[in-house]
C-alpha cells in the first residue's frame, strides 16, 4: 500500500500531450502570421522545467504504520509527507458527489506529533500516538462527511461548528478509531484528555483545549463497534461542545455534573439557528464558498488543454504559491516562461480542481482578463 502511494508521489508526469498538441495548433496558423513571429511564439510557449507533484517527503516507520491505519479508516485518504510541517493537518474536498480526505504530516513521527506528543510521551507508546494522530485527522473529514450527506441525503456544513467543537470531534474520533484497533487496555481516553489538558494550560491554545468536553462527552458514546459507532461518537461531541460553550455563555443553568444528554441537546438546539442546510451535496457545492483562501488572488500564467498554472499574487511579500499549494494539496513545479525564468506555479488540472480552490474562496485572474470565483459578492 505504501509503496504505491510512494511510488505515485515520486513518479513524474509524463510529458504534456497539450503542450506538443499546442505547438501543433500553432504551427497550423501561418495564414496571418509571419514565419518568424510564430517562430518566436512557438519557443515562449512554456513548459515545466521540473515534474509537477504533490509535496513528498520519506516517512519513518511510525509514520508508515500510522497511514496504513489511516487508509483502514478511509480507503481512499491520500496521506503526503510536509518536511516542514510541525503537526498534522488535513484537507477534505468535495468532488464528484463525495468526499476526499487529505492528510499531510511530517514525515518524522516525533515532529508530527508536536505539540501533543510531549503530554502523550510516557501514557503511550509512540506508535498508539502516530495511529491517535492520524485517526483524529480523519475524524475531522467523517465529521464533514457526516453532515454533507445527512441520512434524508440533505447536506449541512460541518465547518459552522466552532473549531474547538471540530476538533473535540476529531478527537472523540480518534480515541475511538484507536481503541477499537488497540483494545481498550490501551489507555487512549485517560492518554488523550489528560495531554489536551496539559498541552492547552502549557501553550494556550483555546483550539484545542478539547480535554474537559471530550472527557465529559465520551459518556454519550457507550458503543464502539463499528467506524458508524466513531463516527456518530464524533457528531455527539460536537454537539455536546457546543452545548457546553452555550452553557457557559448562558450563566450555566446546568450545573457541571448535568446529564451530558443535556448538554448536547442544548448544542442541537443552538447549531439549528445556524447550520444551513442544503437540497443534496450537488446544491452545496454549487452554493458553497469557503472563505480559507479569500486572501489569495492567483494569476493564470499558462494554459495547455485541461491544466491551468497559476502563482499566487500576493503584491512585494514573498510568493505564497508553495506553501498554500502544499497546504492544500495542489501539485506544485516549476514553470519556464520564457527560456531564461522559472517560476514556482500549481498546475490546476481540470475543472474539478478549479471548482476545488474557487471553493476554498481563491480569486483566479485569467490570461484572457476574466477573474474566476465563486460565491456572493464577487465574480
Ligand atoms: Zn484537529
Amino acid at each position: 500500500m505504501f509503496e504505491k502511494l510512494q511510488q505515485a508521489l515520486s513518479s513524474g508526469p509524463a510529458p504534456s500531450p497539450s503542450v506538443v498538441a499546442l505547438a501543433a495548433v500553432l504551427a497550423l496558423v501561418p495564414v496571418v502570421c509571419n514565419s518568424q513571429l510564430l517562430a518566436g511564439r512557438a519557443v515562449a510557449v512554456s513548459h515545466e522545467a521540473t515534474p509537477f507533484s504533490v509535496p513528498a517527503g520519506s516517512p519513518d516507520e511510525f509514520m508508515q504504520a500510522g497511514a496504513d491505519f489511516a487508509r483502514e479508516l478511509d480507503p481512499t485518504v491520500e496521506v503526503s509527507y510536509w518536511q516542514e510541517q510541525a503537526g498534522s493537518l488535513s484537507v477534505s474536498r468535495v468532488q464528484k458527489g463525495g468526499i476526499r480526505c487529505m492528510v499531510r504530516l511530517s514525515p518524522d513521527a516525533s515532529t508530527a506529533l508536536q505539540p501533543l506528543g510531549r503530554f502523550l510521551n510516557g501514557r503511550l507508546d509512540l506508535k498508539a500516538q502516530v495511529m491517535f494522530a492520524l485517526a483524529h485527522e480523519v475524524g475531522h473529514c467523517k465529521l464533514r462527511e457526516a453532515f454533507l450527506k445527512l441520512p434524508d441525503g440533505r447536506a449541512a456544513d460541518a465547518s459552522t461548528f466552532p473549531w474547538l467543537a471540530q476538533e473535540a470531534a476529531a478527537d472523540a474520533y480518534g480515541i475511538l478509531s484507536t481503541e477499537r484497533k488497540l483494545g481498550a487496555s490501551v489507555p487512549v481516553r485517560q492518554a488523550v484528555v489528560i495531554s489536551r489538558m496539559l498541552a492547552s494550560a502549557m501553550y494556550r491554545d483555546a483550539n484545542h483545549a478539547t480535554g474537559h468536553y471530550v472527557s465529559d462527552a465520551l459518556a454519550l458514546c457507550p458503543l464502539d463497534r463499528s467506524d458508524d459507532d466513531a463516527v456518530q461518537c464524533a457528531v455527539a461531541t460536537a454537539y455536546f461542545t457546543v452545548g457546553s460553550l452555550a452553557n457557559d455563555e448562558l450563566g450555566s443553568p446546568y450545573p457541571v455534573d448535568s446529564a451530558p444528554q443535556l448538554i448536547y441537546e442544548l448544542g442541537v438546539k443552538k447549531m439549528a439557528d445556524h447550520m444551513r442546510v442544503y437540497r443534496d451535496i450537488g446544491q452545496y457545492s454549487a452554493q458553497f464558498s469557503g472563505a480559507d483562501l479569500s486572501r489569495f488572488a492567483f494569476n493564470e500564467i499558462s494554459r495547455q488543454g485541461e491544466s491551468r498554472y497559476i502563482t499566487a499574487a500576493t503584491g512585494q511579500q514573498t510568493d505564497a504559491t508553495y506553501r498554500l499549494a502544499d497546504y492544500y494539496g495542489f501539485k506544485t513545479g516549476e514553470l519556464a516562461t520564457d527560456g531564461r525564468r522559472s517560476v514556482t506555479a500549481l498546475r490546476i488540472d481540470g475543472p474539478g480542481e478549479l471548482d476545488w480552490l474557487l471553493t476554498l474562496g481563491a480569486v483566479v485572474r485569467t490570461e484572457d482578463g476574466q477573474s474566476l470565483s465563486k460565491g456572493a459578492g464577487r465574480n
